[in-house]
């Protein structure tokens, strides 16, 4: 019989991504320590529900997320600790971290306009301001305002903006929808395509699928579409990150550790940016070709934990708005 000692290590990790977007790290961190990683995968506020509920006998250690305002919902529920702090860990920048150690990064996504090749003079925009303007009414596409990428975006622009501002530019982009938001980001990337729009706000992995596509049809309507990389001689384009917090009662604290450490080794964050076409989160991690062609581009450099803070305020912004 095993002693207790020698029996195999584990993680329990709840996650809010697409089990493909993660198994295949997640079995390379297998191969490469012996720890096993027990998956289960959920919807992000059905997780944190779950881990509020288990309490203290929660078998979770880990819980990754998509967005950080989930994280940051997770922590303010009091269900997260600090994350002890690895050589890996402080090459991340502060902005990518909870000032507390609670989550931080693995993987950064940006969110961009994305406009029509054939319709759009790419010269003619600059910046998310620009879509408030008359030339862009009934042009604009974005998904429903309950998603939670345009909430945190909302919060972003009041983070630097303050709320006067933010409300207004709100208010100007609902009144140039070009229809009741409906769909997902690639969606609207479709819309521009099919004429339905003339200008889109999405997340640059979903054009970046659609262009590496097995599907002819779905590849066509991509290069219909190109991304503009808006306030990039102000305060930067909007960006969120896909991250990772450790569970207040984590019973697997050092291997939860060890496998925060692989997700930001070189080779996992090459990975997010071949296999995903997110950024990786460590500046000096190379691009894939595919995320080269979209162009270099500053940041935004808000806190990224403000982003959770606001959240309420932006939902609140969005309804006086009637943003859908
Ligand atoms: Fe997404």
């Amino acid at each position: 019989m095993l002693s207790s000692s020698v029996m195999a290590e584990q993680v329990n990790l709840y996650s809010a991504r697409k089990e493909a977007l993660i198994k295949p790290l997640l079995d390379k961190f297998t191969q490469q320590t012996g720890i096993s990683v027990n998956l289960v995968t959920g919807n992000a506020d059905n997780l944190i529900t779950r881990l509020k509920s288990e309490g203290k006998y929660s078998p979770a250690d880990l819980l990754l997320t998509t967005d950080v305002g989930r994280l940051y919902r997770a922590k303010e529920q009091g269900l997260t600790q600090t994350i002890s702090v690895s050589p890996a860990i402080a090459a991340l920048p502060n902005n990518f971290r909870d000032e507390q150690g609670h989550w931080l990064g693995l993987s950064l996504r940006a969110r961009p306009m994305m406009v029509s090749v054939d319709r759009v003079d790419a010269q003619t925009i600059a910046n998310v301001e620009d879509l408030i303007s008359p030339e862009w009414k009934g042009r604009v596409c974005i998904r429903s305002s309950s998603n939670i990428y345009n909430q945190s975006m909302v919060a972003a622009l009041i983070a630097q903006l303050g709320e006067s501002a933010a409300q207004e530019w709100v208010n100007g982009l609902v009144n140039n929808f070009a229809r009741s938001p409906q769909g997902g980001d690639r969606d609207q990337i479709k819309a521009v395509a099919a004429g339905l729009c003339d200008v889109a706000i999405a997340n640059t992995y979903y054009l970046a699928g659609m262009l590496s596509s097995e599907d002819e049809i779905t590849q066509q309507q991509a290069k219909k579409v190109k991304v503009i990389w808006p306030n990039q001689a102000d305060r930067g384009t909007h960006i969120n990150i896909s991250g990772v917090a450790l569970t207040k009662n984590a019973p697997n604290k050092d291997a939860a550790l060890k496998l925060i450490d692989f997700l930001l080794s070189n080779e996992s964050q090459l990975w997010y940016a071949t296999t995903n076409h997110e950024y990786p989160i460590l500046a000096n991690i190379s691009w894939s070709e595919l995320l080269q062609s979209f162009g270099t581009f500053k940041t935004e450099q808000v806190p990224l934990g403000q982003l959770g803070e606001l959240n309420a305020a932006a939902v609140k912004m969005m309804d006086r708005a009637g943003w859908k």
